[in-house]
Protein backbone atom coordinates (compact mmCIF):
# COMPACT_ATOMS: atom_id res chain seq x y z
CA UNK A 1 0.00 0.00 0.00
CA UNK A 2 1.11 3.42 -0.51
CA UNK A 3 2.16 5.86 1.92
CA UNK A 4 -0.61 8.76 2.38
CA UNK A 5 0.27 12.02 3.40
CA UNK A 6 -2.21 14.35 4.65
CA UNK A 7 -1.52 18.33 4.89
CA UNK A 8 -3.42 19.96 6.90
CA UNK A 9 -4.60 23.56 8.53
CA UNK A 10 -3.18 25.37 5.40
CA UNK A 11 -4.48 28.01 2.41
CA UNK A 12 -5.23 25.97 -0.81
CA UNK A 13 -5.20 27.68 -4.19
CA UNK A 14 -6.45 25.27 -6.50
CA UNK A 15 -5.90 26.57 -9.95
CA UNK A 16 -9.17 26.46 -11.06
CA UNK A 17 -9.78 30.09 -10.80
CA UNK A 18 -11.82 29.51 -7.64
CA UNK A 19 -11.04 31.61 -4.26
CA UNK A 20 -9.00 29.90 -2.19
CA UNK A 21 -9.75 27.38 0.61
CA UNK A 22 -8.19 28.89 4.03
CA UNK A 23 -7.68 25.90 6.75
CA UNK A 24 -7.68 23.67 3.98
CA UNK A 25 -6.97 19.70 3.80
CA UNK A 26 -4.99 17.85 1.25
CA UNK A 27 -4.47 14.26 0.77
CA UNK A 28 -1.60 12.63 -1.21
CA UNK A 29 -1.71 8.70 -1.94
CA UNK A 30 1.38 7.80 -3.57
CA UNK A 31 1.53 10.13 -6.94
CA UNK A 32 -2.04 11.09 -6.70
CA UNK A 33 -4.40 13.77 -4.77
CA UNK A 34 -6.94 11.74 -2.82
CA UNK A 35 -8.76 14.27 -1.97
CA UNK A 36 -8.77 18.16 -1.34
CA UNK A 37 -11.24 20.31 0.80
CA UNK A 38 -11.64 22.78 4.10
CA UNK A 39 -10.67 20.94 7.64
CA UNK A 40 -13.68 18.92 8.48
CA UNK A 41 -14.65 18.26 5.41
CA UNK A 42 -12.05 15.85 4.62
CA UNK A 43 -11.48 12.36 6.21
CA UNK A 44 -8.30 11.56 7.02
CA UNK A 45 -7.00 8.16 6.80
CA UNK A 46 -6.03 6.96 9.94
CA UNK A 47 -2.76 5.44 8.49
CA UNK A 48 -2.00 8.60 7.25
CA UNK A 49 0.87 10.63 8.28
CA UNK A 50 -0.49 14.28 9.16
CA UNK A 51 1.60 17.23 8.90
CA UNK A 52 0.12 21.03 10.14
CA UNK A 53 1.12 23.73 7.10
CA UNK A 54 -0.66 26.60 9.41
CA UNK A 55 0.81 29.70 7.69
CA UNK A 56 1.49 28.08 3.97
CA UNK A 57 0.04 28.51 1.06
CA UNK A 58 -0.31 25.35 -1.13
CA UNK A 59 -0.68 25.36 -5.08
CA UNK A 60 -0.38 23.59 -8.20
CA UNK A 61 3.10 22.96 -9.51
CA UNK A 62 3.88 26.06 -12.16
CA UNK A 63 4.13 25.67 -15.66
CA UNK A 64 6.13 27.90 -17.96
CA UNK A 65 3.78 26.51 -21.22
CA UNK A 66 6.25 27.94 -23.62
CA UNK A 67 10.13 27.85 -23.32
CA UNK A 68 12.78 26.34 -24.85
CA UNK A 69 15.77 23.76 -23.70
CA UNK A 70 18.49 24.79 -25.67
CA UNK A 71 20.85 25.24 -23.15
CA UNK A 72 22.58 28.73 -24.17
CA UNK A 73 24.32 31.23 -22.20
CA UNK A 74 23.52 34.16 -24.48
CA UNK A 75 21.56 35.47 -27.28
CA UNK A 76 24.32 35.20 -29.95
CA UNK A 77 22.72 33.15 -32.46
CA UNK A 78 25.87 32.44 -33.93
CA UNK A 79 28.07 31.23 -31.36
CA UNK A 80 25.50 29.76 -29.40
CA UNK A 81 24.52 26.61 -31.51
CA UNK A 82 28.03 26.05 -33.65
CA UNK A 83 31.11 26.97 -31.20
CA UNK A 84 29.83 25.79 -27.81
CA UNK A 85 29.56 22.04 -27.73
CA UNK A 86 26.10 19.86 -27.49
CA UNK A 87 27.57 18.05 -24.79
CA UNK A 88 28.01 21.57 -23.31
CA UNK A 89 24.66 22.26 -23.83
CA UNK A 90 23.37 19.19 -22.41
CA UNK A 91 24.81 19.73 -19.28
CA UNK A 92 23.84 23.24 -18.67
CA UNK A 93 19.99 21.73 -19.57
CA UNK A 94 20.58 20.24 -16.32
CA UNK A 95 21.71 22.64 -14.49
CA UNK A 96 18.48 24.71 -16.26
CA UNK A 97 15.99 22.10 -14.67
CA UNK A 98 17.09 22.28 -11.44
CA UNK A 99 16.45 25.81 -11.83
CA UNK A 100 13.28 25.57 -12.63
CA UNK A 101 12.65 22.80 -10.12
CA UNK A 102 13.60 25.01 -7.03
CA UNK A 103 11.46 27.90 -8.43
CA UNK A 104 8.03 25.85 -8.53
CA UNK A 105 7.82 24.71 -11.95
CA UNK A 106 6.73 20.75 -12.41
CA UNK A 107 5.94 21.37 -15.63
CA UNK A 108 7.73 22.71 -18.89
CA UNK A 109 6.96 22.74 -22.77
CA UNK A 110 9.60 22.99 -24.91
CA UNK A 111 8.38 24.55 -27.91
CA UNK A 112 11.25 23.16 -29.57
CA UNK A 113 14.86 22.53 -29.43
CA UNK A 114 17.62 19.64 -30.19
CA UNK A 115 17.74 18.69 -26.34
CA UNK A 116 14.04 18.43 -24.94
CA UNK A 117 13.09 15.11 -25.99
CA UNK A 118 16.22 13.58 -25.25
CA UNK A 119 16.29 15.25 -21.42
CA UNK A 120 12.94 13.76 -21.69
CA UNK A 121 13.72 10.31 -21.80
CA UNK A 122 16.61 10.90 -19.47
CA UNK A 123 14.32 11.95 -16.58
CA UNK A 124 12.06 9.03 -17.77
CA UNK A 125 15.17 6.55 -16.77
CA UNK A 126 15.72 7.96 -13.51
CA UNK A 127 19.32 9.97 -14.66
CA UNK A 128 18.23 13.39 -14.83
CA UNK A 129 16.05 15.05 -12.04
CA UNK A 130 13.66 17.60 -13.13
CA UNK A 131 10.02 19.12 -13.49
CA UNK A 132 8.02 16.93 -16.54
CA UNK A 133 8.96 17.83 -19.99
CA UNK A 134 6.32 17.89 -22.74
CA UNK A 135 8.90 18.94 -26.06
CA UNK A 136 7.94 19.49 -29.57
CA UNK A 137 11.22 18.57 -30.89
CA UNK A 138 11.62 19.89 -34.00
CA UNK A 139 10.41 23.00 -35.11
CA UNK A 140 8.39 22.86 -38.40
CA UNK A 141 8.84 26.08 -41.05
CA UNK A 142 8.96 27.23 -44.38
CA UNK A 143 11.85 28.28 -46.16
CA UNK A 144 12.21 32.17 -45.48
CA UNK A 145 10.03 31.30 -42.22
CA UNK A 146 10.96 31.81 -38.70
CA UNK A 147 12.32 28.58 -38.02
CA UNK A 148 14.77 29.10 -40.93
CA UNK A 149 17.53 30.47 -38.95
CA UNK A 150 18.37 32.99 -41.91
CA UNK A 151 21.49 33.93 -40.43
CA UNK A 152 23.33 30.57 -40.98
CA UNK A 153 23.81 28.98 -44.53
CA UNK A 154 20.61 26.71 -46.14
CA UNK A 155 22.36 23.46 -45.26
CA UNK A 156 23.31 24.08 -41.71
CA UNK A 157 19.60 24.46 -41.12
CA UNK A 158 17.20 21.41 -41.74
CA UNK A 159 18.15 18.57 -39.10
CA UNK A 160 17.79 16.10 -42.09
CA UNK A 161 20.68 17.88 -43.70
CA UNK A 162 22.89 19.23 -41.60
CA UNK A 163 25.72 17.97 -39.65
CA UNK A 164 25.37 20.60 -36.82
CA UNK A 165 23.07 20.34 -33.97
CA UNK A 166 19.89 21.70 -35.15
CA UNK A 167 15.88 22.21 -34.44
CA UNK A 168 14.42 22.95 -37.73
CA UNK A 169 12.83 20.88 -40.37
CA UNK A 170 11.75 23.14 -43.52
CA UNK A 171 8.81 22.07 -45.41
CA UNK A 172 7.24 23.50 -48.25
CA UNK A 173 3.87 22.43 -49.95
CA UNK A 174 1.37 20.25 -47.94
CA UNK A 175 3.35 16.90 -49.22
CA UNK A 176 6.44 18.41 -47.35
CA UNK A 177 4.45 19.55 -44.63
CA UNK A 178 2.76 16.20 -44.04
CA UNK A 179 6.17 14.27 -44.54
CA UNK A 180 7.60 16.63 -42.18
CA UNK A 181 5.02 16.24 -39.36
CA UNK A 182 5.59 12.66 -39.27
CA UNK A 183 9.15 13.05 -39.58
CA UNK A 184 8.53 15.15 -35.80
CA UNK A 185 6.41 12.42 -34.86
CA UNK A 186 8.73 9.47 -35.34
CA UNK A 187 11.54 11.58 -33.18
CA UNK A 188 8.58 11.58 -29.78
CA UNK A 189 7.52 15.18 -30.36
CA UNK A 190 4.77 15.37 -27.71
CA UNK A 191 3.07 17.79 -29.64
CA UNK A 192 3.76 19.64 -33.61
CA UNK A 193 5.58 23.17 -33.40
CA UNK A 194 5.42 25.74 -36.54
CA UNK A 195 5.86 28.95 -37.34
CA UNK A 196 3.15 31.09 -39.09
CA UNK A 197 4.61 34.30 -38.79
CA UNK A 198 7.94 35.85 -38.86
CA UNK A 199 9.46 36.98 -35.70
CA UNK A 200 11.53 38.79 -33.57
CA UNK A 201 14.74 36.87 -33.72
CA UNK A 202 14.48 35.77 -37.25
CA UNK A 203 16.88 38.49 -39.16
CA UNK A 204 15.35 38.68 -42.30
CA UNK A 205 11.17 38.34 -41.82
CA UNK A 206 8.99 40.33 -39.60
CA UNK A 207 6.36 39.34 -37.04
CA UNK A 208 3.48 41.13 -38.89
CA UNK A 209 4.49 38.60 -42.40
CA UNK A 210 2.54 35.43 -42.87
CA UNK A 211 4.49 32.18 -43.42
CA UNK A 212 2.89 28.86 -44.74
CA UNK A 213 -0.55 28.79 -46.25
CA UNK A 214 -3.96 27.81 -44.61
CA UNK A 215 -3.56 24.41 -46.56
CA UNK A 216 -0.04 23.64 -45.28
CA UNK A 217 -1.46 24.37 -42.04
CA UNK A 218 -3.94 22.30 -42.15
CA UNK A 219 -1.98 19.00 -43.48
CA UNK A 220 0.18 19.58 -40.71
CA UNK A 221 -2.49 19.55 -37.74
CA UNK A 222 -4.21 16.55 -39.23
CA UNK A 223 -1.34 14.45 -38.95
CA UNK A 224 -0.64 15.80 -35.43
CA UNK A 225 -4.31 14.67 -34.81
CA UNK A 226 -3.84 11.29 -36.07
CA UNK A 227 -1.63 10.70 -33.37
CA UNK A 228 -3.65 11.82 -31.19
CA UNK A 229 -1.31 15.11 -30.54
CA UNK A 230 -1.90 18.83 -31.33
CA UNK A 231 -0.07 21.99 -32.83
CA UNK A 232 1.37 24.87 -30.86
CA UNK A 233 1.99 27.40 -34.04
CA UNK A 234 4.57 30.37 -33.18
CA UNK A 235 2.09 33.00 -34.89
CA UNK A 236 2.95 37.23 -34.20
CA UNK A 237 1.42 38.72 -37.39
CA UNK A 238 -3.00 39.20 -37.42
CA UNK A 239 -2.98 36.81 -40.57
CA UNK A 240 -1.29 33.95 -39.74
CA UNK A 241 -2.48 34.11 -35.98
CA UNK A 242 -6.31 33.74 -38.30
CA UNK A 243 -4.74 31.22 -40.65
CA UNK A 244 -3.13 29.06 -37.61
CA UNK A 245 -6.26 29.18 -35.82
CA UNK A 246 -8.64 28.60 -39.06
CA UNK A 247 -6.41 25.62 -39.54
CA UNK A 248 -6.94 24.34 -36.43
CA UNK A 249 -3.93 25.14 -33.92
CA UNK A 250 -4.61 24.92 -30.62
CA UNK A 251 -2.10 26.71 -28.82
CA UNK A 252 -1.16 30.31 -30.12
CA UNK A 253 2.23 31.55 -28.72
CA UNK A 254 3.20 35.13 -28.71
CA UNK A 255 0.15 36.41 -30.28
CA UNK A 256 1.59 40.01 -31.02
CA UNK A 257 -0.95 41.25 -33.13
CA UNK A 258 -3.81 39.58 -32.59
CA UNK A 259 -6.74 41.30 -34.06
CA UNK A 260 -10.57 40.88 -33.58
CA UNK A 261 -11.13 38.41 -35.72
CA UNK A 262 -8.25 36.25 -33.87
CA UNK A 263 -9.82 36.85 -30.87
CA UNK A 264 -13.11 35.66 -32.15
CA UNK A 265 -11.35 32.99 -33.60
CA UNK A 266 -9.29 32.40 -30.60
CA UNK A 267 -12.39 32.29 -28.65
CA UNK A 268 -14.78 29.83 -30.67
CA UNK A 269 -12.30 27.43 -31.06
CA UNK A 270 -11.03 27.09 -27.79
CA UNK A 271 -7.35 27.89 -27.99
CA UNK A 272 -4.92 29.02 -25.63
CA UNK A 273 -2.64 32.34 -26.26
CA UNK A 274 0.38 32.08 -24.54
CA UNK A 275 2.08 35.84 -25.16
CA UNK A 276 5.57 35.34 -23.51
CA UNK A 277 5.72 38.85 -22.91
CA UNK A 278 8.80 37.72 -20.41
CA UNK A 279 11.30 37.45 -23.59
CA UNK A 280 9.79 40.74 -25.44
CA UNK A 281 10.78 42.82 -22.07
CA UNK A 282 13.85 41.08 -21.13
CA UNK A 283 14.90 42.04 -24.52
CA UNK A 284 14.06 45.40 -24.45
CA UNK A 285 15.77 46.20 -21.56
CA UNK A 286 18.85 43.93 -21.42
CA UNK A 287 19.34 43.43 -25.52
CA UNK A 288 22.50 43.98 -26.50
CA UNK A 289 23.67 43.10 -23.22
CA UNK A 290 22.89 39.78 -23.48
CA UNK A 291 24.20 39.40 -27.06
CA UNK A 292 21.04 39.52 -29.19
CA UNK A 293 21.75 40.79 -32.55
CA UNK A 294 20.65 44.54 -33.30
CA UNK A 295 17.87 43.84 -35.52
CA UNK A 296 16.60 41.19 -32.78
CA UNK A 297 16.55 44.48 -30.33
CA UNK A 298 15.41 46.78 -32.47
CA UNK A 299 12.18 44.77 -33.63
CA UNK A 300 11.47 44.01 -29.85
CA UNK A 301 11.34 47.76 -29.14
CA UNK A 302 9.62 48.50 -32.25
CA UNK A 303 6.37 45.35 -31.04
CA UNK A 304 6.14 45.67 -27.07
CA UNK A 305 3.40 48.28 -27.03
CA UNK A 306 1.48 47.13 -29.59
CA UNK A 307 2.06 43.28 -27.92
CA UNK A 308 0.57 44.31 -24.74
CA UNK A 309 -2.43 46.18 -26.04
CA UNK A 310 -3.66 43.41 -28.25
CA UNK A 311 -2.94 40.95 -25.70
CA UNK A 312 -4.94 42.94 -23.15
CA UNK A 313 -7.63 43.31 -25.45
CA UNK A 314 -7.98 39.68 -26.40
CA UNK A 315 -7.95 38.76 -22.33
CA UNK A 316 -10.81 41.42 -21.81
CA UNK A 317 -12.66 39.81 -24.77
CA UNK A 318 -12.13 36.44 -22.66
CA UNK A 319 -9.37 34.96 -24.73
CA UNK A 320 -7.80 31.94 -22.19
CA UNK A 321 -4.78 33.04 -21.44
CA UNK A 322 -1.69 30.68 -20.13
CA UNK A 323 2.21 31.96 -19.06
CA UNK A 324 4.93 30.87 -20.92
CA UNK A 325 8.54 32.99 -21.12
CA UNK A 326 9.86 31.62 -24.39
CA UNK A 327 13.65 31.74 -21.88
CA UNK A 328 16.20 29.60 -23.57
CA UNK A 329 18.71 29.04 -20.74
CA UNK A 330 21.24 30.88 -17.87
CA UNK A 331 21.55 34.06 -19.92
CA UNK A 332 21.12 36.92 -17.29
CA UNK A 333 17.37 37.90 -18.14
CA UNK A 334 16.21 34.89 -19.50
CA UNK A 335 17.23 32.69 -17.14
CA UNK A 336 15.08 29.46 -17.06
CA UNK A 337 14.43 29.42 -12.83
CA UNK A 338 13.10 33.23 -12.87
CA UNK A 339 9.97 31.83 -15.09
CA UNK A 340 7.79 33.32 -12.79
CA UNK A 341 7.95 36.70 -13.62
CA UNK A 342 5.65 36.15 -16.67
CA UNK A 343 2.54 35.72 -13.59
CA UNK A 344 4.12 39.42 -12.38
CA UNK A 345 3.94 40.46 -15.46
CA UNK A 346 0.37 39.62 -16.04
CA UNK A 347 -0.82 41.11 -12.82
CA UNK A 348 0.93 44.17 -13.36
CA UNK A 349 0.93 44.66 -17.38
CA UNK A 350 -2.92 43.23 -17.75
CA UNK A 351 -4.57 44.00 -14.65
CA UNK A 352 -5.08 40.07 -13.66
CA UNK A 353 -5.50 39.71 -10.11
CA UNK A 354 -2.61 37.09 -8.98
CA UNK A 355 -5.46 34.24 -8.24
CA UNK A 356 -6.19 34.75 -12.23
CA UNK A 357 -2.40 34.95 -13.04
CA UNK A 358 -1.73 31.98 -10.98
CA UNK A 359 -5.15 29.98 -12.86
CA UNK A 360 -3.17 31.16 -16.28
CA UNK A 361 -0.28 29.38 -14.84
CA UNK A 362 -1.79 26.13 -13.43
CA UNK A 363 -5.17 24.82 -15.10
CA UNK A 364 -4.46 27.20 -18.24
CA UNK A 365 -0.94 26.37 -18.92
CA UNK A 366 -1.63 22.41 -18.35
CA UNK A 367 -4.20 22.48 -21.34
CA UNK A 368 -1.51 24.79 -23.39
CA UNK A 369 0.72 21.62 -22.31
CA UNK A 370 -1.77 18.88 -23.61
CA UNK A 371 -2.05 17.29 -19.90
CA UNK A 372 -5.39 18.89 -18.37
CA UNK A 373 -6.91 15.86 -17.68
CA UNK A 374 -3.72 15.22 -15.21
CA UNK A 375 -2.17 18.38 -14.10
CA UNK A 376 -2.36 21.48 -13.62
CA UNK A 377 -5.20 21.79 -10.40
CA UNK A 378 -5.29 20.46 -6.85
CA UNK A 379 -8.18 18.13 -7.57
CA UNK A 380 -8.84 14.58 -6.46
CA UNK A 381 -7.75 12.06 -8.81
CA UNK A 382 -5.22 14.78 -10.56
CA UNK A 383 -1.62 13.59 -10.18
CA UNK A 384 0.31 15.62 -6.54
CA UNK A 385 1.99 17.97 -8.27
CA UNK A 386 1.90 20.65 -5.34
CA UNK A 387 4.00 23.46 -4.24
CA UNK A 388 4.52 24.63 -0.91
CA UNK A 389 4.66 28.26 -0.44
CA UNK A 390 5.72 30.67 2.94
CA UNK A 391 3.27 33.76 2.70
CA UNK A 392 0.31 34.77 0.76
CA UNK A 393 0.92 34.94 -3.61
CA UNK A 394 -2.74 36.19 -3.41
CA UNK A 395 -1.79 39.55 -1.72
CA UNK A 396 1.75 39.90 -3.49
CA UNK A 397 2.46 38.22 -6.39
CA UNK A 398 6.15 38.74 -5.90
CA UNK A 399 6.20 36.03 -2.99
CA UNK A 400 6.36 33.07 -6.13
CA UNK A 401 9.91 34.99 -7.74
CA UNK A 402 11.25 34.27 -4.62
CA UNK A 403 12.95 30.65 -4.25
CA UNK A 404 13.16 30.95 -0.71
CA UNK A 405 10.20 31.40 -0.24
CA UNK A 406 8.96 28.24 -2.19
CA UNK A 407 9.58 25.91 0.35
CA UNK A 408 8.48 22.71 -1.23
CA UNK A 409 8.00 21.59 -4.76
CA UNK A 410 6.55 17.87 -5.46
CA UNK A 411 6.10 16.01 -8.24
CA UNK A 412 3.93 13.25 -8.68
CA UNK A 413 4.32 13.23 -4.96
CA UNK A 414 7.72 12.68 -4.42
CA UNK A 415 9.65 15.57 -2.88
CA UNK A 416 12.22 17.20 -5.67
CA UNK A 417 12.73 20.28 -3.14
CA UNK A 418 12.04 20.37 0.57
CA UNK A 419 13.14 23.16 3.24
CA UNK A 420 10.83 22.27 5.30
CA UNK A 421 12.09 18.55 6.22
CA UNK A 422 7.92 17.57 5.20
CA UNK A 423 9.27 14.40 3.56
CA UNK A 424 11.74 13.68 6.56
CA UNK A 425 8.76 14.48 9.78
ZN1 LIG B 1 9.67 30.23 -28.60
Amino acid sequence: MSEILALTGLRIIKGTGEAPIENGVIIIEGRQIRDVGTSGSVEIPENAKVVDLKGYTALPGLIDAHLHLFGVRSLDLIKEPLLIPYATRVARVLQDLRALISAGFTTVVDAGSDIGLGVKQALAEGTAVGPRVVSAGYILSQTFGHGDQHYLPPEYVDVRVSRLPSYSLICDGVEECRKAARYALRAGADFIKITTTGGVLSEKDRPEYTQFTIEEIKAIVEEAEHANRFVHAHAQGSRGIVNALKGGVKVIAHGIYIDDEGIELAKERNAVLVPTFAIVEHIVRYGEEIGTPKWGVEKAKAVYEDHLNNVKRAYKSGVKLATGTDFVGGVKALRHGDNAVELAIFVEKLGMSPLEAITCATRNAAEAAGLADSVGTIERGKLADIIIVKENPLTDINVLLDKNKIVVVMKEGKPLKDMIGLFSK
